[in-house]
């Protein structure tokens, strides 16, 4: 299959669209970000590598991250996470509070907010550096020392993140955060504002299409945690359109409020895209089109 041929086309079909969603503004820093960026890049499982338009890019990737935080806890304390955050779909939007009080403050899946920022206390407990710590994973999984956190990015949540504050208040109220707000909150908006581009992207997401292993061959984590893993980003992957992407695309994947989305096919391959206009649910609007075509175009989807 010509893949490069397949990629130019998706990204030549829909350069051009005329919606392209509206870029996620209440990050203020985020709101300044090209909406016309577009970037798409494949990686096989033997290494090799295709990529059309802003690929090279790096951009904030929010969301996505929740998935490489969840699978250093997940490494670390293995099935103990699970009797402080299930792993059934919410239905709802990423940052809902409703139910975390109906369900006494254990979220209903790590890949919410209110999830996410359990993840980033049990991370807080278990490294000795954890902002450097975690930044080290993440730079030896993708095997790029470049990749860093964008302070400011971090700083503009701090201030106006509400809603996490808001999530984090009630998690602690239930005895469901350890550790203070501000530091677990601290360690989670610096987790968010890690900047990539699609390329190292694909690099970092390699280990759940391959077993745990990076491309050094390494093994990060077990072929059985990547099993679950690859679980929860299919049913809770796009929060309340999760069935929307199965449907569609029908790969396991992560989105982020930047306009990334990382999806992959186990034993196949990791496929990445970035443009930053969002739909009426958070996620990359062309993105979840690209990845789309994609599966369609090339048949070669987990179902
Ligand atoms: N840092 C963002 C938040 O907590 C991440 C949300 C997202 O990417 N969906 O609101």
């Amino acid at each position: 299959m010509d893949y490069q041929q397949v990629i130019n086309n998706i990204y030549t079909n829909l350069k051009n669209f005329e919606n392209k969603g509206t870029v996620a503004s209440y990050i203020p820093e985020l709101a300044g970000v090209d909406i016309n960026a577009f970037g798409i890049h494949l990686k096989l499982i033997n290494g090799l590598d295709f990529s059309v338009g802003n690929a090279q890019q790096q951009f904030s990737i929010q969301s996505i991250s929740k998935v490489l935080s969840l699978s250093k806890a997940f490494s670390l304390v293995q099935n103990k996470l699970w009797s402080r955050v299930g792993v059934e779909p919410s239905g709802n939007p990423f940052n809902y509070l409703t139910l975390l009080e109906q369900e006494n403050g254990i979220p209903r899946n790590p890949l919410i907010n209110a999830g996410a920022i359990v993840i980033a206390d049990v991370l807080v407990s278990e490294l000795k550096n954890p902002k450097e710590d975690f930044l080290k994973y993440v730079r030896a999984l993708t095997n790029d020392d470049r990749i860093t956190y964008n302070y400011k990015v971090a700083q503009s949540e701090k201030r106006t993140g509400f809603k996490n504050f808001a999530i984090a208040n009630l998690l602690k109220s239930f005895g469901n955060l350890d550790n203070d707000i501000d530091t677990v909150l601290d360690f989670y908006f610096h987790q968010c504002a890690l900047e990539m581009s699609c390329v190292q992207l694909s690099r970092a997401f390699y280990i759940f299409a391959n077993h745990g292993k990076c491309l050094k061959n390494k093994q990060y984590i077990s072929a059985s945690q990547v099993k679950r893993l690859n679980a929860i980003m299919l049913t809770c992957g796009f929060y309340d359109e999760a069935g929307d992407f199965a449907f569609d695309v029908g790969l396991p994947g992560k989105s982020g409020v930047g306009g990334g989305i990382a999806a992959l096919f186990p034993g196949n391959f990791v496929i990445t895209t970035w443009a930053p206009g969002l739909n009426q649910k958070g996620n990359s609007l062309l993105g979840m089109k690209a990845l789309e075509l994609f599966t369609t175009k090339t048949g070669r989807s987990i179902f």
